[in-house]
């Protein structure tokens, strides 16, 4: 080695000692973002967007809006939800399809949010809740449903002008159609092909959009005539 070879590889070393040190030096001086956990429990803030664990939205008066339509099960890729149904006798003598219990495997969740995003009613949102750690798989299955369900108010008997027996049946027939409901069979996102029971006029509804949108799988026709049937009218 030349005596000009070494001085040009000692200040090439030298210029890389500084650029390293440049790093060093600044984080000396940057704000510390460490958190001492759990030291700092009663103050630790997450942020409001973390993904923690999957939970029902529980109004103030403890009632949560989800219809049991499995729309969340479906959409789950891996299987982690399961919506189990009862049927119950309603206050005005029907028979109602109503949620039992709705599992949720933490254990097996990968924080998508397919579930949320796709429940028509906004039954279900991820908390921020991050302190899950248990001793066993076992205990991440959780009831999401855990507070008593409510009885519904029996509906106002409404006052109906008399009519002749034959005009009565007529009107009464458009309801009685309504109540039928029609099974039909979709693939969900995860190839999961399932059966949902809608009414004959939902399953038009899907089957024109699928056959005017060939793009539109049914499933995601399904949604649109869902959410459409909830949106408020305007
Ligand atoms: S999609 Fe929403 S309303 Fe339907 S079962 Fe799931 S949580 Fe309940
Ligand atoms: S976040 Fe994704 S993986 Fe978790 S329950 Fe919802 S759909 Fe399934």
């Amino acid at each position: 080695m030349t005596i000009k070879e070494y001085f040009s590889s000692l200040f090439k070393a030298i210029v890389s000692l500084v650029k390293g040190l440049e790093v060093t030096g600044k984080e000396l001086v940057t704000p510390k973002v460490t958190e001492q956990y759990p030291e700092n429990r009663a103050t630790l803030k997450i942020a409001d967007r973390f993904r923690a664990t999957l939970a029902f939205d529980y109004n103030d008066e403890g009632i949560h809006k989800c219809i049991a339509c499995g729309i969340c099960q479906m959409s789950c890729p891996n299987g982690t939800i399961e919506v189990k149904t009862k049927m119950v006798d309603t206050a005005d003598g029907k028979k109602k399809k109503k949620l039992d219990k709705y599992m949720y495997d933490l254990g097996s969740c990968t924080f998508c949010m397919l579930c949320v995003t796709n429940c028509p009613t906004k039954a279900i949102k991820f908390t921020n809740e991050f302190e899950q750690s248990v001793y066993t798989r076992e205990k991440l299955v959780q009831q999401l449903n855990y507070l008593p369900e409510k009885e519904a108010p029996a509906p106002a008997p409404v006052a109906k002008p008399a009519a002749p027996k034959a005009e009565a049946a007529k009107a009464d027939a458009p309801a009685a159609a309504a109540d039928d409901k029609v099974e039909m069979e979709v693939e969900a996102p995860n190839g999961k092909v399932m059966k949902v029971k809608l009414a004959k006029e939902d399953i038009d509804a899907i089957e024109k959009m699928v056959s005017e949108k060939p793009e539109m799988s049914k499933f995601q026709a399904m949604q649109a005539v869902i959410k459409a049937k909830k949106a408020p009218k305007a």
